[in-house]
């Protein structure tokens, strides 16, 4: 008998009415797309994602940590299909709505510090960081940049610039923003400098204060430090506290704002509203996006009065804020405060531990690390030498693909679990149990 009453794989996959699906896919959509196995989804619940072949999934990349309630919680319908009744579009830009108002006073409360803040509504994580990038040259009239080796802040080109993940997603797209600095991540299990955790003093902060501030970018011409509290298309990395509460430091020292980019570490994922906040970490500018409205196209940045402080027509979206996204939310947040981000908190240290436990068996899995329902575990050729093997980890997450588990990859050789936020120990236990038979026999 089985033990889990999913997944549910009945055909070969893909399917055959997956397998057109993907022929006409492959004649007509960009092949810019980025597919690694002939997922073709048909309908959500929950955590269980079927088919258009009706193979059931057990889910652990909700729709890339976007469907934070699960697919299509019933609240969040009912949300969507109560304003659409009402009304589905109007433009934020030049008219008011109760709805937008209402989700902007909710989210300059759960924002980390004063709760003075305004809100400016987008569409997607890459609009945010554009309209982040807009107001902190505008507030500070500077218009140097800093950002992070590995960040993955979006695909337009301001967001590209800041962009230091993967070259296929620059090249080609030249001249991007002149004036941005990457710098190397707090990676702690793969030093840019050579250092070990438990003794170093923070080489990768003193390279930006001593050497790049000193020699190659005047600190006083920098508008903004981009950052990631936890680096997700990088790795899933988290940083040490100490270099997130040195650069705050810093920035105020040099008059420069700090924009969080929490549009896949924020809303409830970590166990916390805002991953900067297990960091005591207080950002200018706040930019948000895919977990905020279960799967409705919403972005919003958030900053204090003070800083969000320019004038009509100076930035502005046709859809940013939209109704519909703006009612599901409101819904979405409803249901991380009534429970579903302490399960994330729960959950997380639940799925953290039974990867640990896999580790201590499988040479294989140099790191697991993260934060409530934001876990990476790293995939290497030996511990000892810690060399990525990239090879292996597409593997493993193609022959989940095959037994019925949705999991995806970040950085080059790390697995990502970015469930929904419902999830329950019996999940866990069955998307463990589906890794370690591959971890097995791979
Ligand atoms: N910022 C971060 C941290 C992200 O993870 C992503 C997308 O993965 C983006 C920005 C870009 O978001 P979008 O794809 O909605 O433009």
């Amino acid at each position: 008998m089985k033990k889990y009453p999913y997944p549910n794989i009945k055909t070969k996959l893909p399917g055959p009415r997956a397998a057109k699906i993907i022929e006409t896919d492959d004649q007509f959509v960009s092949p810019s797309y980025t597919r690694g196995y002939p997922c073709v989804a048909d309908t959500g619940r929950g955590v269980i994602l079927t088919d258009i072949d009706g193979n059931e999934f057990l889910d652990f990349c909700a729709g890339i940590a976007v469907c934070s309630t699960g697919h299509c919680h019933p609240e969040i319908v009912e949300a969507i299909k109560t304003q659409a009744e009402r009304l589905i579009h109007m433009s934020g830009t030049d008219f008011y709505y109760e709805v937008q108002a209402r989700l902007a006073k909710k989210l300059n409360k759960l924002a980390p510090g004063r709760h003075r803040n305004r809100v400016f509504f987008t569409n997607s994580g890459a609009e945010s960081i554009e309209a982040a990038i807009k107001l902190a040259r505008y507030k500070t009239g500077r218009t140097r940049l800093i950002a992070y080796i590995g960040a993955f802040h979006g695909r337009t080109i301001g967001a590209l610039s800041l962009t230091g993940s993967k070259i296929i997603q620059k090249q080609g797209f030249s001249p991007l923003l002149q004036g941005v600095t990457h710098i190397p991540y707090p990676y702690c299990y793969r030093c840019q400098f050579g250092q070990k955790r438990d003794c170093c003093k923070l080489e990768c902060f003193q390279y930006l204060e001593n050497i790049l501030f000193q020699k190659t970018v005047p600190p006083t011409e920098v508008a903004a430090i981009f950052i990631e509290p936890i680096q997700g298309e990088g790795g899933y990395i988290v940083p040490p506290r100490e270099y997130l509460v040195k650069l705050q430091k810093l920035a105020k020292k040099f008059g420069m704002l700090l924009v969080a980019d929490e549009v896949q570490s924020g809303m409830g994922r970590t166990g916390k509203m805002f991953a900067s906040e297990h960091f005591g970490f207080k950002p200018d500018i706040i930019c948000t996006a895919k977990g905020i409205a279960s799967g409705m196209p919403l972005g919003a940045i958030i900053a204090t009065r003070e800083i969000m402080d320019w004038p009509p027509g100076s930035h502005a979206s046709t859809f940013g804020g939209n109704p519909i996204a703006c009612a599901a939310a409101l819904k979405t947040i409803e249901l991380l405060e009534k429970g579903l981000m302490q399960n994330a908190a729960e959950m997380g240290e639940y799925l953290i531990g039974r990867l640990r436990q896999l580790k201590r068996k499988y040479s294989m899995i140099g790191d697991v690390r993260g934060l409530g329902l934001m876990i990476g575990m790293e995939i290497v050729i030996d511990r000892k030498s810690r060399a990525p093997d990239a090879k292996a980890r597409d593997a493993i997450v193609d022959r989940a693909f095959y037994k019925g588990l949705i999991l995806l990859g970040c950085g080059p050789n790390t697995i990502r679990f970015a469930p929904a936020l419902i999830i329950n120990k019996d999940h866990v236990d069955c998307c463990v149990e589906i890794l370690e038979e591959i971890l097995k026999n791979i």
